[in-house]
């Protein structure tokens, strides 16, 4: 994941969602993602995040190894290009600040294996988690769907998967995470916006000090908003003069809502669903150019529960997508999958908010079953870049990070080499791959 494109209403997180089988996705952005306009935040290692588990932790070098001086100095720097007007309120919330080291181990942290799109399914959907869900669907406040047209299981899916129903949100605070990260410089610019953001915040009174907590890569409250989308997207939804993500439920699903709404959402529509495909299905259709409902059912595409979409969704342009290509689920993704995805850019984190929803609304569950397909090393998914761009299939960079460039390189590999073209690497194929170049 390479560095934010910085668009409107990405929440800025960042890639890496370091997954722990059994958590929440919780928690903090991190790596900005690259291939994406989107950056997502990547959550914490307690966060139950898409695609990827965390490395054993490496030791976390003493707080002497920073140079506070050093930090000093980038903060004379911050205040000068930041400050304007209000350098000396900066100053003040600045004063005896020290950089915090776990933030730049996390932040630092680069994920070794990435688990396939199943895995995280299956561990964020959950019939526990669905229950979960159900018993707080009364929570979300009837005027907030009514104004932003996003149902009400949707909003719950998201808070589930955002910080276990507010459960787990992080405890950092929030201006030292973001004057650590703009400090180490590796996303300084777009940590020092943030970081500008989060002083205002403060500064304003629209929250104390104290309360500005969050992920260790700054994202807050029940909803992970970053500041800038605290303060371009929060509601205050109960009236009470404040934005409240962290303690007020109605605020911080009023704001998901929001930022959902800002972000196209269509009322009366779906995500998507679960459809079969016909023996010939031309593989290298999927996540190719959208087309109709029309369109796909005269490919032979239908529903695997039966039925057709609505009158609405039949007429949208929609993807079909493999997460786990041709051997896995396929899924008939509309435009408000893709919606989901502004929150965080990730197909396996927009499908489980989508099923979440699904299974609150008593829909049956999936009828194919996820192949059980292991892990990949961080090593077979560069090495499997390396030897696509090799082999004349460009990948458009090397980084580890398995994106669509990296999908569409190895349709074409798998179309040149009579395989079936479902873009989806495997170990063994990524092996083989780079075999075929040593
Ligand atoms: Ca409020």
């Amino acid at each position: 994941m390479s560095d934010p494109g910085g668009s409107s209403l990405n929440l800025m997180r960042f890639s890496y969602r370091l997954l722990l089988i059994g958590c929440v996705s919780a928690c903090a952005p991190m790596l900005p993602e690259p291939q994406v306009n989107l950056p997502t935040p990547q959550p914490q290692p307690q966060a139950g995040a898409p695609v990827t588990t965390p490395p054993p932790a490496p030791q976390t070098p003493p707080l002497a190894a920073y140079d506070q001086q050093g930090f000093e100095g980038w903060k004379q720097g911050f205040l000068a290009r930041k400050g304007g007007a209000r350098r000396a309120d900066y100053a003040r919330e600045l004063e005896g600040l020290t950089p915090d080291p776990t933030v730049i181990r996390l932040d630092r942290n680069q994920p070794e294996f990435s688990k396939p799109a199943g895995a995280y399914v299956q561990n964020a959907v959950t019939p526990v988690r669905i229950a979960q869900a159900k018993q707080r669907i009364d929570r979300v406040p009837w005027s907030v769907v009514q104004r932003f047209g996003v149902p009400s299981e949707i909003l719950v899916g998201v808070w589930a998967q955002e910080s276990a129903f507010g459960q787990v949100q992080g405890d950092y605070d929030v201006i030292r995470s973001l004057a650590t990260l703009a400090y180490d410089g590796r996303r300084r610019d777009w940590a020092e916006g943030q970081l500008k953001d989060a002083l205002d915040i403060v500064v304003d009174g629209r929250r104390e000090r104290a309360g500005l907590k969050g992920s260790w890569a700054g994202a807050m409250g029940q909803t992970q908003f970053m500041p800038d989308n605290y303060l371009r997207l929060g509601v205050d939804q109960d009236g009470d003069g404040k934005v409240d993500i962290w303690r007020d439920d109605a605020d911080a699903l009023a704001s998901a809502a929001n930022l959902l709404a800002q972000a196209g959402w269509k009322r009366g529509q779906g995500w998507g669903y679960e459809v079969t495909l016909p023996s010939g299905f031309d593989y290298a259709e999927a996540e190719g150019p959208k087309h109709n409902w029309a369109y796909w059912a005269a490919k032979g595409v239908r529903l695997a529960q039966g039925g057709t979409p609505n009158g609405a969704e039949a007429l949208e342009e929609a993807t079909i997508l493999l997460p786990q290509g041709a051997n896995g689920p396929a899924f008939l993704a509309l435009p408000n999958h893709y919606v989901i995805r502004r929150y965080n850019n990730s197909v396996s984190y927009a499908l489980a908010i989508g099923l979440t929803a699904d299974g609150i609304m008593g829909k049956p569950g999936l009828t194919k079953a996820w192949p059980n397909d292991p892990s990949m090393t961080r090593d077979q998914r560069i090495g499997a870049q390396r030897a696509l761009t090799q082999l004349g299939y460009d990948t458009q960079g090397v980084d580890g990070v398995i994106g669509s460039n990296t999908r569409a390189a190895l349709r074409r590999w798998q179309i040149a080499n009579g395989r079936i073209a479902d873009g989806y690497l495997t170990p063994a194929l990524a092996d083989e791959l780079i075999r075929r170049t040593n």
